[in-house]
């Protein structure tokens, strides 16, 4: 679930340019993999580390790379995938059983060792609600998953790109977007002040988030008070970039202050709602806004 004007999917059919005579080279390819480790990171939040074949040949661009996860429908040991995963494959999945294909969910890369064959998630668990959540609190060693994920490290399907003369940086995060922002404040260079607001639902919930940059974390464990803990905010002088992401209605309310309020020109606020609160990814996709 997107507000911005990205995909329905990942990015799947941008390519880098190619002899004409060659096809260029698909950046994403599915995966069938399975659980090899499970980890309760937090009492909000599961790890999970799968590895299967091909994984050498999985890419990240780091940052907040997202990934389409397939879970098995009810009954089933191992979900029913689309065939290709060539450009074509968000539509072959749509075309298939709704009531038998996997179920697709929009994760992000927390860690890859591709060499080594692992590639770790970490999943918000919010109840038996959701079929990806209620996934993972029950998540075995052996359990089988697909995963559409890139193959290069110069795909598109991240957005977090802050324009060169940026002063500052302003992240907003929740459980589901921990993994983006983490894997954000470890990519960027010491030199750029970070002021972040970051929602979990207990203290234990907080994080280590390494990092070179200079960080300023403020970390809130009632649900939804992040728009006012930013308005209460002093931010820094100089030129921002905002990654602006969580539950939806938080972030329409921090983008809007950000750019009515305190001026913040409206290109350099990258904004993505990662789940509405009442509303399934199943839900946000068929109106068209999931990412
Ligand atoms: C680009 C992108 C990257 C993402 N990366 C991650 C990630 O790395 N880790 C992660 O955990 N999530 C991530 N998400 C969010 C995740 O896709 C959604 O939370 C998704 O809805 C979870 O699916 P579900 O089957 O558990 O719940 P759904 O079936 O989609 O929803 C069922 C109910 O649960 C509620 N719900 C959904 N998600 C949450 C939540 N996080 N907290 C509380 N209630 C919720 C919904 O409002 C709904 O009422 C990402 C989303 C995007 C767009």
């Amino acid at each position: 679930m997107t507000e911005t004007a990205a995909p329905t999917a990942p990015a799947a059919t941008t390519t880098a340019a190619a002899p004409a005579t060659e096809p260029a080279p698909a950046p994403f390819d599915l995966f069938a993999l399975h659980v090899l480790r499970v980890e309760r990171l937090t009492p909000s939040m599961v790890r999970v580390v799968f590895g299967g074949p091909g994984m050498p040949r999985m890419a990240t661009a780091g940052r907040d790379q997202r990934i389409k996860l397939f879970l098995p429908s009810p009954g089933q040991q191992a979900p029913h995938l689309p065939e290709t995963a060539a450009g074509e494959w968000y539509a072959t999945w749509q075309a298939l059983d709704p009531a038998t294909r996997g179920i697709m969910r929009t994760y992000t890369i927390s860690e890859l060792d591709a060499p080594a064959g692992e590639l770790t998630v970490d999943f918000a668990a919010h109840g038996d609600e959701g079929p990806a959540s209620r996934w993972a609190l029950r998540a075995r060693p052996g359990d089988r998953v697909g995963v559409f994920a890139p193959v290069t490290d110069t795909n598109q399907a991240y957005e977090f790109r802050p324009p060169a003369d940026t002063d500052w940086i302003l992240l907003t995060a929740d459980p589901s977007a921990l993994p983006a922002i983490a894997n954000i404040l470890a990519h960027l260079p010491g030199s750029v002040p970070v002021r972040a607001w970051i929602e979990v639902p207990t203290p234990e919930d907080r994080q280590a988030l390494p990092t070179g940059a200079d960080t300023d974390i403020t970390w809130l464990t009632a649900s939804g008070t992040t728009p006012e803990a930013i308005r209460a905010a002093a931010l820094p002088e100089g030129t921002p970039y905002a990654f602006v992401v969580g539950e939806s209605s938080m972030v329409k309310s921090v983008r809007r202050h950000l750019v009515k309020e305190r001026g913040f020109d409206r290109k350099r606020v990258k904004f993505s709602g990662y789940w509405r609160q009442g509303t399934s990814e199943d839900a946000l996709a068929q109106s068209g806004e999931a990412a």
